[in-house]
C-alpha cells in the first residue's frame, strides 16, 4: 500500500499515460502505477547509484522489468523526447525541481509531456512560477498531512490541454479568490500559498503556514541572541515576514 502522499500523486496521473518518475528512489510510484493497471509502462529515473539499485530491485521483485525501466542519470536527462506523457517528481525541494524541469525543457525533454505531477517539499512558489512561465497550467492542488508534515501535490497540464476557463492568467489574478479574501491578498501570495488551496480555504493551509511561522520564529530567536549587527536587520526582516503571513492567515478565517 502506498503512503498517502504517493497515493495522492498516483491519483493525479491520467490513466493510460506513459509515466516517467524522476528521483524515483525505490520506484514505489511506478510500481504502483503498473500494478494498479493505471499506466501501461513507466521509467524510473534516479541520479544516485544506491537508489537506482533499490529501484531496479523493487521492479524486479514485482516482476515488472518488461514494463518499467530504471535508468540512472540526472533529472530529465534519462528521457528521450516524446517518450513520456506524464512526468512525476516528488520528495525534493522546489528549487531543485524547477532546475530539473528547466534543464530538461532546454534539452527538449518536455516535448510531448502533457502532464506534470509535482510534490515539492519546500519552495512550492518556485515550482508554481516555473509552471506558469512555461505554459503548464495547474488543474488542482492538494495539501495533505502525513506523520505531522504537510505536503503539497501540484497537478498541471500543458496549456493546450487545459480547459479553456483554466488559464494561468486567471489562476494568478487575485479575482480568482472569493471577494472577501481578495482585497488582502496580492498576487505574490497566490504563488506562495497556491491559488486553489487559497480559494478552497484548504483546511490544512493554516497548519502548514503556522508551522512555517514556527520555523521563522526559531530563527528570529537565534538572531536575537546573536551579537552581530546584521542579525538585527535579519531579525527585522523575519518579523516582517511573520507578520505578513499572519495577515494572510487572518484573511482565511
Ligand atoms: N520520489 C520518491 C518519493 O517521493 O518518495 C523519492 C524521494 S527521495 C527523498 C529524492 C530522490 O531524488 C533521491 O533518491 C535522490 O537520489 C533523487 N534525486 C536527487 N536529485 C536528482 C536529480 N537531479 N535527478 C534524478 N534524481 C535525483
Amino acid at each position: 500500500k502506498l503512503s498517502k502522499r504517493l497515493q495522492t500523486i498516483a491519483d493525479c496521473v491520467t490513466a493510460g499515460a506513459r509515466t516517467a518518475d524522476i528521483g524515483s528512489d525505490h520506484a514505489l510510484l511506478p510500481v504502483y502505477l503498473l500494478q494498479s493497471g493505471k499506466c501501461p509502462s513507466a521509467i524510473a529515473g534516479e541520479l544516485n547509484y544506491g537508489p537506482y539499485q533499490a529501484a531496479r530491485k523493487q521492479i524486479a521483485e514485482a516482476g515488472l522489468t518488461k514494463v518499467i525501466e530504471a535508468r540512472q542519470g540526472n533529472g530529465l536527462g534519462v528521457l528521450a523526447p516524446g517518450e513520456a506523457d506524464t512526468v512525476t517528481i516528488a520528495g525534493m525541494g522546489g528549487a531543485l525541481m524547477a532546475d530539473i524541469l528547466e534543464t530538461g525543457r532546454l534539452a527538449g525533454k518536455l516535448e510531448g509531456v502533457k502532464e506534470l505531477v509535482l510534490q515539492p517539499n519546500v519552495g512550492e512558489e518556485i515550482v508554481r512560477k516555473w509552471l506558469s512561465k512555461h505554459g503548464y497550467v495547474l488543474q488542482g492542488e492538494t495539501l495533505l498531512e502525513e506523520d505531522g508534515k504537510q505536503y503539497e501535490v501540484l497537478h498541471a497540464l500543458r496549456a493546450a490541454d487545459s480547459p479553456a476557463d483554466v488559464t494561468n492568467e486567471r489562476l494568478y489574478d487575485p479575482s480568482f479568490l472569493p471577494a472577501a479574501m481578495e482585497p488582502g491578498l496580492k498576487q505574490e501570495w497566490l504563488y506562495r500559498m497556491g491559488p486553489y488551496l487559497l480559494r478552497q480555504r484548504a483546511e490544512l493551509l493554516p497548519n502548514k503556514w503556522r508551522h512555517e511561522i514556527g520555523k521563522l520564529e526559531r530563527i528570529c530567536k537565534q538572531m536575537g541572541q546573536s551579537e552581530l549587527p546584521e542579525s538585527r536587520e535579519k531579525e527585522a526582516l523575519l518579523r516582517g515576514e511573520i507578520n505578513a503571513i499572519e495577515e494572510v492567515l487572518s484573511c482565511l478565517q
